[in-house]
């Protein structure tokens, strides 16, 4: 069987999250600042170096980081901000 025919990533499961306060987002017990770019936003870790960006333009969403780009799956990221912002705030 070769690499490109293998079983996608089961699903993460939803990831808890909570505004701390405008741009700054808690995701799993950790905070994430939130800041709008072209197409989408960026998170950064606190401390971290590597922004992930997720871009929200268009369906369906994408993110920069390991678990979308190499797992296939919709990462905490994404479904965060997603249900962050159904919930009105950024
Ligand atoms: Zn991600």
């Amino acid at each position: 069987m070769s690499l490109l025919h293998r079983k996608p990533a089961p699903p993460v499961s939803p990831p808890q999250w909570a505004w701390v306060e405008d741009g700054l987002l808690e995701i799993n017990g950790t905070l994430y600042s939130v800041r709008a770019i072209h197409g989408g936003y960026e998170l950064r870790k606190a401390g971290s170096a590597e922004p992930h960006h997720v871009h929200t333009e268009g369906e369906p969403w994408s993110c920069t980081c390991g678990d979308h780009v190499w797992r296939g799956r919709e990462c905490k990221h994404l479904l965060a901000l997603r249900a962050a912002f159904a919930e009105g705030r950024a």
